[in-house]
């Protein structure tokens, strides 16, 4: 590990600090697959000093003592922040993570607006006066719920840091962050903003790490309330397990193996458009990719052939060039992971029509690149076609019909999104509604908004993030009853 890299640190109870083991990990940069900078190795002790400085924050001094338009205020200055410091942000997210510059240039435009949404929220969160059958005046109020845990993956950890942090601000609560080890460095910038724009201390920390050393540690925390996860659906059993034990809150938003369906009455071109949007944007490293591409019978062969006719342009390279359209896989294992599956593929009969391999062009110097692929031969019980890659991995499977189409899409654990492309105004609401997913675009791929409920059918998750469903996850309703009776009736029975 080279010493002489630059040595980032954590951020606990308002003050950036060394990991107590002073141990420190190289975090790379995957264009050129080489460390840049060294990511403070936190463990248990620190997760412990974070928790009980966001404890405080949430039990004593300014933070209870603000109503909810003075924290509505403070998130929108967020927000504000973060659009002044949109360029620096994204930079640093496309060195650490890989992501292209063009792709976050057009999200951290679009960043402020999670915040400013939730800001407005902060002070629309009415109860309700409940006409009861009994003497009473009866009303709930939504309270926090304390100090709540965020665990980020590496995809798009700001991005993912704002559908968290928003609501849970808004709502009152306090938090830890834990990114992943691979993409730290952009969220520990962005918590300059936070402090900036006058959060008081403690109501924001981050403690960065490995899953296990300091993830595990925070979910595992008494005081902590809410475990808000985004990750893969393996470690988001895990934590829901962990947290059953003390009966925290959890959401979980996780993987995903999304159908984009095409019918032959489809416009073919925005269809491909669709197709590769769905799985070659952000190197299909999103829990949206939609990997499995479904094609009518009739229109198979022409809709393969444009396919990979617009796929095989995809120009590969630097990130940082905002004329790239596809860049690196984030980190090593990924890569590796990403081509295990190709191979995996291969060893199952699938027809390679696009790529198939990592990219050994030019343009791609040392870095995890992966070929933009597609196979097609693809059953629908293949591993390629049930398991998430997360990565530009396409399987393109035949149907014939409308019933054969939704039964290939819902056979699968996963029900994050789905896709359908088709001018027939029936079909677009039969699918809608019979595709078992939390998400279904018909005639576009990858709509995201601030309004708009995001979150998992099946094994892609639980609770939704976004909209005004996603500021109920970091509340609990509280019931109170106002005898307006003048005597207090029978105490030995309960009416
Ligand atoms: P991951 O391996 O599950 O890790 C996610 C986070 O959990 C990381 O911060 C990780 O730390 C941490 N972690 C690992 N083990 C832990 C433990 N025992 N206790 C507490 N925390 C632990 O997922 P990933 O590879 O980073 O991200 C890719 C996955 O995220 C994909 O499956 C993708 O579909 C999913 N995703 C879902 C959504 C959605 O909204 N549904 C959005 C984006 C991504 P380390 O980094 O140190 O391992
Ligand atoms: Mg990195």
């Amino acid at each position: 590990m080279s010493e002489s890299l630059p040595k980032l640190q954590m951020y606990i109870d308002g003050e950036f600090v060394d990991p107590t083991t002073g141990d420190y990990f190289e975090s790379f940069d995957p264009y050129t697959a080489k460390p840049w900078c060294l990511v403070p190795r936190g463990t248990e002790d620190d997760v412990e000093r974070a928790v009980q400085a966001a404890h405080r924050a949430f039990s004593d001094g300014e933070w209870p003592a603000f109503n909810a338009s003075q924290r509505g205020e403070l998130l929108r200055k967020l927000g504000e922040l973060v659009a002044e410091n949109a360029q620096m942000l994204g930079e640093l997210e496309v060195k650490d993570n890989g992501k292209l510059l063009s792709e976050m240039s057009a999200q951290l435009k679009y960043a402020p607006s999670f915040y400013y949404y939730f800001a407005g929220l902060a002070d629309k969160i009415e109860g309700a006066v409940i006409p009861t059958d009994k003497a009473s005046f009866t009303y709930t109020l939504h309270e926090p719920l304390g100090v709540c845990a965020a665990i980020i993956p590496w995809n798009s950890p700001l991005l993912l840091v704002a559908w968290k942090l928003a609501p849970a601000l808004a709502a009152g609560n306090t938090m830890v962050i834990k990114p992943s080890e691979y993409t730290s460095a952009s969220v520990l910038e962005f918590i300059k903003l936070v402090e900036k724009a006058g959060f008081p201390k403690g109501v924001v920390n981050i403690v960065t790490g490995y899953g296990s050393e300091a993830g595990e540690p925070l979910v595992k925390h008494p005081l902590v309330q809410k475990v808000a996860f985004t990750g893969s659906s393996f470690t988001g059993a895990h934590i829901y397990a962990e947290a059953a034990k003390d009966i925290k809150r959890v959401s979980l938003e996780l993987g995903g193996k999304s159908p984009n369906i095409v019918f032959a009455d489809a416009n073919l071109e925005n269809a491909v458009k669709g197709a590769v949007a769905g799985i070659f944007a952000a190197t299909g490293q999103t829990c949206v990719a939609g990997s499995r591409l479904l094609v009518q019978e009739n229109i198979y062969d022409e809709f393969v052939e444009k396919l990979v006719a617009f796929a095989s342009t995809a120009k590969m390279g630097n990130p940082m060039n905002l004329d790239t359209q596809v860049g690196p896989v984030t980190n090593l294992p990924q890569y590796k992971k990403v081509l295990d599956y190709i191979d995996i593929a291969k060893g199952e009969g699938v027809e390679t029509v696009l790529g198939g391999g990592k990219a050994e062009r030019p343009e791609c110097g040392d870095g995890w690149f992966v070929e933009p692929t597609i196979f097609t031969g693809v059953r629908n019980g293949m591993r390629i076609a049930q398991e998430e890659v997360f990565g530009p991995v396409l399987g393109v499977i035949p149907f014939a019909d409308d019933e054969e189409a939704v039964a290939i899409a819902n056979d699968v654990m996963f029900g994050l999104a789905a896709g359908v492309w088709t001018e027939d105004i029936r079909r677009t609401f039969t699918m809608a509604k019979r595709l078992q997913a939390g998400t279904v675009w018909v005639n576009t791929y990858r709509a995201v908004s601030y309004t708009t409920p995001f979150g998992g059918y099946k094994r892609s998750g639980l609770g939704r993030e976004l909209g005004q469903e996603a500021i109920l996850e970091y509340l609990q309703t509280k019931s109170v009853w106002i005898s307006t009776a003048e005597e207090m009736a029978n105490p030995f029975v309960v009416g």
